[in-house]
């Protein structure tokens, strides 16, 4: 068996996400046969570095021996098992840990399994909150410009990325979009920290607004990932919880992608010192080894569903899946990987070693900025460095770069123009120099005209 044979095969009969399968007459799909740390090996035999642990789930390395351990021996116990009227020590232990690790004040877990219906999830339980305490004229969500929370159509309507949304506009619900804080648009000279505080002007005067009619905001803490990896001060998100407390809306933190020390603690939220009224989490929960997604909540929302059957106030909302047994076990194996190991502390080593390795991408011409949050770097490609001007998205200009990369035996997935590093806990600082080469290199190639 070898990559073409199996591509041909795929190709065939697979549909692939996020994909123009049109691409595939000219643009090889790679067929991988196994994976070994930040390690994917394909059928022809090459190998490439996992830069962005595989859509940013991977947290300690492809076929890692304590999380495949944990797997295999849960698996001849109890594969799954409803979780309505039934539930396991795996699903009990996991959410006992979670509710210890998370910020204070979150203190129920309910399951799903993926990210997008954790989303789901935290948005139906908001607007029912309101309705169950006597405010059923709230309904509507803030979100923020250039927002990202997943593909199926509650999430999509909160998320603000043209590419995955506009088309699917006349599906959507009506939401109240933001101008956002994503500090690449700061003034030159201004920090982080100023520009943030700035934008929040905007949040606060929508909030003092439609606070009446608004369930909830929902926010990526930090890092608005899937908008191509825009970044903001922490001092946002404590304004926002103030500011929500203050207009009696909940605060919703997706942290599907930021969680699990991918911002340098462990939640994102850490950094301002604040506790959302409900928090996603799903990607790196098993360490990218099965889908599972939780909403963490206070007992404060939890108390206003909990009532005699009859007056119809439950959470009634359930996948088959919810709180499979399996990746109860693989989420348990990661975090026990942060129990014993100084995870935090190994990766802002990492992160410095990062920094170091892109220092000299900001002085290429078509590198408009280089900006980083822990364990995430983001490098811009723009046309014209003084006026920040963007290359035209037509000439995919990113994809040069992943294809470059990929000779070089560096899996990168661009966004848009955006190149990013997001690997495993797991990467080596020679590992580290090697994926910066291949982007530099690429990034050489891809802007020529
Ligand atoms: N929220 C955020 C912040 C995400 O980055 C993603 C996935 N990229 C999602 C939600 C959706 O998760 P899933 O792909 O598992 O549905």
């Amino acid at each position: 068996m070898n990559n073409r044979a199996i591509s041909e095969r795929d190709l065939a009969v697979v549909w692939h996400p996020c994909t123009q399968m049109k691409d595939h007459e000219w643009l090889p799909l790679i067929p991988i046969k196994s994976g070994q740390g930040v390690w994917l090996e394909d059928f022809d035999g090459r190998r490439y570095l996992d830069a962005v642990s595989s859509w940013w789930v991977n947290l300690f390395g492809h076929a890692n021996p304590d999380i495949s351990q944990a797997v295999k021996r849960q698996i001849d116990t109890l594969e799954h098992v409803i979780l309505g009227g039934f539930t396991h020590l795996p699903a009990v232990e996991l959410a006992e840990q979670l509710v210890a690790i998370t910020p204070q004040g979150l203190d129920k877990c309910f399951y799903a399994d993926n990210g997008s219906s954790a989303v789901e999830i935290a948005l139906k339980m908001s607007f029912h909150y309101w309705r169950n305490c006597g405010q059923p004229q709230k309904t509507k969500f803030i979100t923020l410009e250039n927002s990202y929370h997943g593909e199926t159509l509650g999430a999509l309507a909160v998320g603000d990325v043209a590419l995955y949304k506009d088309t699917y506009a006349p599906l959507l619900m009506e939401v109240i979009t933001v101008p956002g804080p994503d500090c690449f648009h700061r003034d030159t000279g201004e920090s982080w920290e100023a520009y943030s505080l700035r934008r929040f002007e905007h949040m606060r005067q929508t909030l003092e607004q439609h606070a009446d009619s608004v369930c909830a905001v929902i926010v990526e803490p930090l890092v608005q990932c899937a908008g191509t990896m825009r970044m903001y001060h922490p001092v946002y998100l404590a304004r926002l919880r103030e500011a929500c407390d203050r207009y009696g809306v909940h605060l919703i933190a997706d942290e599907i992608a930021v969680g699990f020390g991918r911002t340098g603690t462990l939640f994102a939220c850490e950094q301002a010192g604040i506790s959302p009224d409900f928090m996603c989490l799903s990607k790196g929960l098993t360490g990218g080894y099965l889908p599972l997604s939780a909403v963490l909540t206070s007992d404060r929302v939890y108390q206003a569903f909990y009532d005699d059957y009859q007056n119809l106030s439950a959470f009634l909302h359930s996948h088959s899946y919810t709180g499979n047994a399996l990746a109860c076990s693989a989420a348990l194996a990661t975090l026990n990987i942060f129990q014993t190991h100084d995870v935090l502390g190994r990766n802002r080593q990492l992160a410095a070693a990062m920094a170091r390795a892109v220092e000299r991408f900001a002085e290429h011409p078509n590198v408009g900025e280089v900006r980083q949050t822990g364990m995430i770097v983001a490098i811009e490609l723009v046309r014209d460095k003084a006026a920040r001007l963007p290359f035209p998205w037509q000439q995919r200009r990113g994809l040069g770069v992943y294809r470059h990369a990929l000779q070089r035996g560096v899996l990168l997935r661009p966004l848009g123009n955006v190149i990013y590093f997001m690997p495993p806990y797991v990467i080596s600082e020679q590992e580290i120099e090697l994926m910066a080469e291949a982007a530099w290199e690429g990034i050489r190639i891809a802007v020529q005209d």
